[in-house]
């Protein structure tokens, strides 16, 4: 996470202080604000990469910076509060926090919950680049993996773990005849003991959420070998 800006918004400067060093420490760009009402008019003025945000604050609290923001801005926000409260948690979330940390926190957890928002975005594709992330597709229908989506033109198709993940290895090998076997290991997993029925099911499953429903044949079935996706 080297070069990342992050914006400190913190009041108790002891703890501060000791963030900015580690987090300096990793290489980080630290900028350190105290107050709320300020750390709201930085974060929607500067360009922050992460925000750390403490909920109790001067002239504006945490919870309302971070709202206040969200009808902005989709710079991921971690609150850390020093109080351990499940009313606060589900707030802290509600209000479009990406994350949660209740102090005191030992500063490899911080490091790892960072990562982990600030990968989350960019899967999101947030900043200007790509705004989809890769696309698989056949004809109108497009998976989007970072957001884990599907969609046939403008319409949400929900699917359950499974049929999405057979749906995204037939999609990955598209124009390919995918025997059982192959499916099986790499859907299910190469030590799957169970019947290998499964995949005719979830095949079955599949064309009824969208080959049926979008009077589409997008599942095409090579007799005696197996299935596949093609244009
Ligand atoms: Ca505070």
């Amino acid at each position: 996470m080297k070069d990342y800006r992050v914006l400190i918004v913190e009041d108790e400067r002891r703890i501060a202080r000791f963030l900015q060093m580690e987090l300096e420490h990793e290489g980080m760009l630290i900028s350190v604000e105290d107050n709320g009402r300020r750390a709201y008019e930085r974060i929607v003025q500067e360009d922050y990469d992460i925000v750390l945000l403490d909920v109790m604050l001067p002239e504006m609290d945490g919870f309302t910076v971070c709202q206040k923001v969200r009808e902005l801005s989709q710079v991921p926000i971690i609150m850390l509060t020093a109080r351990d409260d499940i009313a606060d948690r589900v707030q802290g979330l509600d209000i479009g926090a990406d994350d949660y940390l209740t102090k005191p926190f030992a500063v490899p957890e911080l490091l790892a919950r960072m990562r982990v928002a600030l990968r989350r975005r960019e899967a999101n594709g947030d900043g200007g680049e790509d705004l989809q992330g890769e696309q698989l597709s056949v004809r109108n229908l497009v998976m989007y993996p970072a957001r884990h989506e599907v969609r046939v033109g403008d319409e949400a198709v929900e699917l359950t773990k499974k049929e999405y993940d057979l749906l995204e290895y037939l999609l990955r090998n598209k124009r390919r005849v995918l025997t059982r076997d192959q499916i099986l290991s790499n859907v299910w997993g190469y030590d799957y003991m169970g019947d290998t029925n499964v995949v005719d099911v979830y095949i079955r499953y599949l064309r009824q959420k969208l080959d049926d429903r979008f009077g589409e044949k997008y599942i095409y079935t090579m007799r005696g070998v197996g299935y596949g996706v093609k244009d």
